[in-house]
C-alpha cells in the first residue's frame, strides 16, 4: 500500500488555475509568498476561458450615471437579498480598479469612440456595464492573467488533480493528488490553501459547463470541515443550444440579448411581454429561464422544445463583429446562419451561486488556512447571479484570497503532514482497481445526471426532491463499489470514479438544501411553494459534515447597515 510519492512545499497552494486561482496567485506572489498552482486541465484551459459576454464593473464609460452604488443595488436585488452584503459592496467598489489593472497588464478590450473600455448591456444591470472583448472575454482574461503569473514566477502543476485536503489538527496543511497522465501520486505541504476549483454543472445532463466542473473544491473543503452555503441556488441559464442533440446545453451567450436579440415562441409571440414587460429579454436569468421552460411545457415551444432567439435584424457585419463565437458556433454545430435567421435555445445548467462559506474581507473559510474564491465560494450572488458578475468576482475575491492567504502563511509555522492521511488517500484511489465486481463510473455518472436533471432541476417540489435524495443515496452505494479496468496511465474511467465522489457530495447538498427551503426565490423555484417566504428571506442554508452524515442548519442573513439599506431601497 505504501508507494513512493513526490512532495512539494509552498507557502500558498492554489487549487485551480481559472480567473480566481490565477488572480489569487498573482497577489500572493506580490506579497512575497512562494506559490504553487495546481490544475486538472492544461494551464490556460480552465473553464474561465469559455466566458463570453463580459466583466461587470461600474466604470461609467458608456452610461455616465453608473457608479458602485447602482452596481451594488443591482447585485443585491438580483440575489434577492440573500447575498452577503459586504461581499456585494466590496465587489461593486473594487471591480473597476481590477478591470483597469487587467488592462494595464495587457488585456485588449473593445473600445468606445473616445478610446475607453466599451461596456454592453446585460440582464439585471441598470446601466451598460459589461467590459468585453467581443464574445471572447474569458479568453482575453485568462491569457492576461496567465502571462502575468508566469512572468512573476508561479510554479504550475498542470493536469494534476487534488483528491483530498490534508490537515494538521484543525488547520489546513496540504493536499494529496495524482498526475492525470501517469497516475502517480503527489503530496503538497502548504501553510495556506486557496480553493478556486469552479462549479458543479457536470452533475446535470444538460449543462453549459466544461468537464472540470465536478464540484471537487466544494466537496474537498466539506470533507475537511468547511461549511457550504446556499447550495440550493443553481443557476439555469435561459439560453443553451437545444439542437442537434450532441450540442445540447452549450451556452448561447447573454450578449446576444444584450446586443438586442429578441425571444419569440412558435407562434411568433414575444412572450417576455407576459413575464417581465419592463425588462423583457434583459430580465434576470431566473425569470427568462422559467419563461422559456414554461412556453415549451405549455406547447408553445419550438420544434425541439425551446424558444427562438433572433439577432438577424442587426446587420450581418455587426453580428459577426460583436458575436463572432456565436456566429461560428451555430454555423459549425447547427448549420444555422444567425445573421439570417433565429437560433433555437433552451435552459441549461450554468452556474453555482452556492459554495464554500467564506469571510467577506479575507475569503477564509471556517477551517484556518483554507480560503476559497470564484465560483467555488458562496455569498456574493445570493439567490441568483447577474451575468458578468462572475468574472469581476474572480478578480476582486481572487485578489483578496491571495493576499489573505499570503498573510496567513507569514503568521503561522510550517504544518506537519500526517502520513496516515496520505495512506488513506492512496488507499481510496487504488480501491476501484482492486475490486472484484462493481460497475463502470460512466453508468453511475449518467444516472446521477438524469437524477439531478429530472428531480433537482429548474422547477422543484417536495416529492421530486425526496425522490432525488433517495436516488442519490442509491447512487452513493453503487459508487462505493465502482470498478475500474486497465492501468493508472491516463485512465479517464478512473478519473471519473474519483470525480463522482465529489459530484455525489455536492448533489446531496443541493437536494437537501432545496428540500428545506420552502419558498421560491431567485434560481430556486418550488412549484409547491411558489412565493417568497418572509422567514426564509432572513436565512442562509448551511451544510456541514457531521461524521459521515451531512448536516443542514440555518444561519441568519447578515444585517445590512442603514446607509446600504437606503441604497437598495432607492428606485
Ligand atoms: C460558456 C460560459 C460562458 C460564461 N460567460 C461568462 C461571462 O461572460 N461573464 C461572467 O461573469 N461569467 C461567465 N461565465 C461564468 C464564469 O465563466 C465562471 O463562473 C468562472 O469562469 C469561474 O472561474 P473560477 O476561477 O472560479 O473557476 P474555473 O475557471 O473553472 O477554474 C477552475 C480551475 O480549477 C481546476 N480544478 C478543478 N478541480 C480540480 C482538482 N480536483 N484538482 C486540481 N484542479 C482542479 C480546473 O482545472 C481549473 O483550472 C460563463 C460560464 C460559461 C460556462
Amino acid at each position: 500500500m505504501t508507494e513512493k510519492y513526490e512532495t512539494h512545499e509552498h507557502d500558498v497552494l492554489i487549487i485551480g488555475a481559472g480567473g480566481a486561482g490565477l488572480r489569487a496567485a498573482i497577489e500572493a506572489l506580490a506579497q512575497g509568498a512562494s506559490v504553487g498552482v495546481v490544475c486538472k486541465s492544461l494551464l490556460g484551459k480552465a473553464h474561465t476561458v469559455m466566458a463570453e459576454g463580459g466583466i461587470a464593473a461600474a466604470m461609467a464609460n458608456v452610461d455616465r450615471k453608473d457608479d458602485w452604488r447602482t452596481h451594488f443595488r443591482d447585485t443585491m436585488r438580483g440575489g434577492k437579498f440573500l447575498n452577503n452584503w459586504r461581499m456585494a459592496q466590496i465587489h461593486a467598489q473594487e471591480s473597476p480598479e481590477r478591470v483597469r489593472e487587467l488592462e494595464q497588464w495587457g488585456a485588449l478590450f473593445d473600445r468606445t469612440q473616445d478610446g475607453n473600455i466599451l461596456q454592453r448591456a446585460f440582464g439585471g444591470h441598470t446601466f451598460k456595464r459589461l467590459c468585453h472583448v467581443g464574445d471572447r472575454t474569458g479568453l482575453e482574461m485568462i491569457r492576461t492573467l496567465q502571462d502575468r503569473g508566469v512572468h512573476l514566477g508561479i510554479d504550475v502543476y498542470m493536469e494534476c488533480a487534488i483528491t483530498r485536503l490534508l490537515k494538521d489538527g484543525d488547520r489546513a496543511a496540504g493536499a494529496f493528488g495524482y498526475w492525470r497522465e501517469s497516475g502517480r501520486f503527489i503530496v503538497f505541504k502548504a501553510k495556506s490553501i486557496v480553493v478556486a476549483t469552479g462549479g458543479i454543472g457536470k452533475a446535470w445532463s444538460i449543462t453549459s459547463n466544461s468537464w472540470e466542473y465536478t464540484g471537487d473544491g466544494m466537496a474537498l473543503a466539506y470533507e475537511a470541515g468547511a461549511e457550504l452555503m446556499d447550495m440550493e441556488f443553481v443557476q439555469f441559464h435561459p439560453t443553451g443550444m437545444v439542437w442537434p442533440p450532441g450540442v445540447q446545453g452549450i451556452l448561447v451567450t447573454e450578449a446576444v440579448r444584450g446586443e438586442g436579440g429578441i425571444l419569440t415562441n412558435k407562434d411568433g409571440e414575444r412572450f417576455m411581454q407576459r413575464y417581465d414587460p419592463e425588462k423583457m429579454e434583459l430580465s434576470t436569468r431566473d425569470v427568462v429561464a422559467r419563461a422559456i421552460y414554461t412556453e415549451a411545457k405549455e406547447g408553445r415551444g419550438t420544434e425541439h422544445g425551446g424558444a427562438y432567439l433572433d439577432i438577424s435584424h442587426k446587420s450581418a457585419e455587426y453580428v459577426k463583429k460583436k458575436l463572432p463565437s456565436m456566429y461560428h458556433q451555430f454555423r459549425e454545430l447547427a448549420d444555422v446562419d444567425i445573421t439570417k435567421g433565429p437560433m433555437e435555445v433552451g435552459p441549461t445548467c450554468h452556474y453555482m451561486m452556492g459554495g464554500i462559506r467564506v469571510d467577506a474581507e479575507t475569503a477564509q473559510s471556517n477551517v484556518p488556512g483554507l480560503f476559497a474564491a470564484g465560483e467555488a465560494a458562496a455569498g456574493l450572488h445570493g439567490a441568483n447571479r447577474l451575468g458578468g458578475n462572475s468574472l469581476s468576482d474572480l478578480l476582486v475575491f481572487g485578489r483578496r484570497a491571495g493576499a489573505a492567504a499570503a498573510k496567513h502563511a507569514q503568521q503561522v509555522s510550517a504544518p506537519a503532514v500526517d502520513d496516515d492521511q496520505v495512506k488513506e488517500a492512496t488507499r481510496e484511489m487504488l480501491a476501484p482497481f482492486e475490486r472484484g465486481g462493481g460497475e463502470s463510473s460512466y453508468d453511475i455518472h449518467h444516472d446521477l445526471q438524469e437524477t439531478m436533471q429530472n428531480y433537482v432541476g429548474i422547477f422543484r417540489n417536495d416529492e421530486d426532491l425526496k425522490r432525488g435524495l433517495h436516488e442519490i443515496q442509491k447512487l452513493r452505494e453503487r459508487a462505493a463499489r465502482v470498478r475500474v479496468e486497465g492501468s493508472r496511465l491516463f485512465n479517464p474511467g478512473w478519473h471519473l470514479a474519483r470525480d463522482l465522489k465529489s459530484m455525489l457530495t455536492v448533489s446531496e447538498a443541493v437536494a437537501l438544501s432545496a428540500l428545506e427551503r420552502k419558498e421560491s426565490r431567485g434560481a430556486h423555484s418550488r412549484i409547491d411553494f411558489p412565493n417568497y417566504d418572509e422567514q426564509w428571506s432572513k436565512l442562509n442554508n448551511i451544510i456541514s459534515r457531521d461524521g459521515e452524515a451531512m448536516r443542514l442548519s440555518q444561519a441568519p442573513v447578515l444585517e445590512m447597515p442603514p446607509e446600504l439599506k437606503e441604497i437598495v431601497e432607492q428606485q
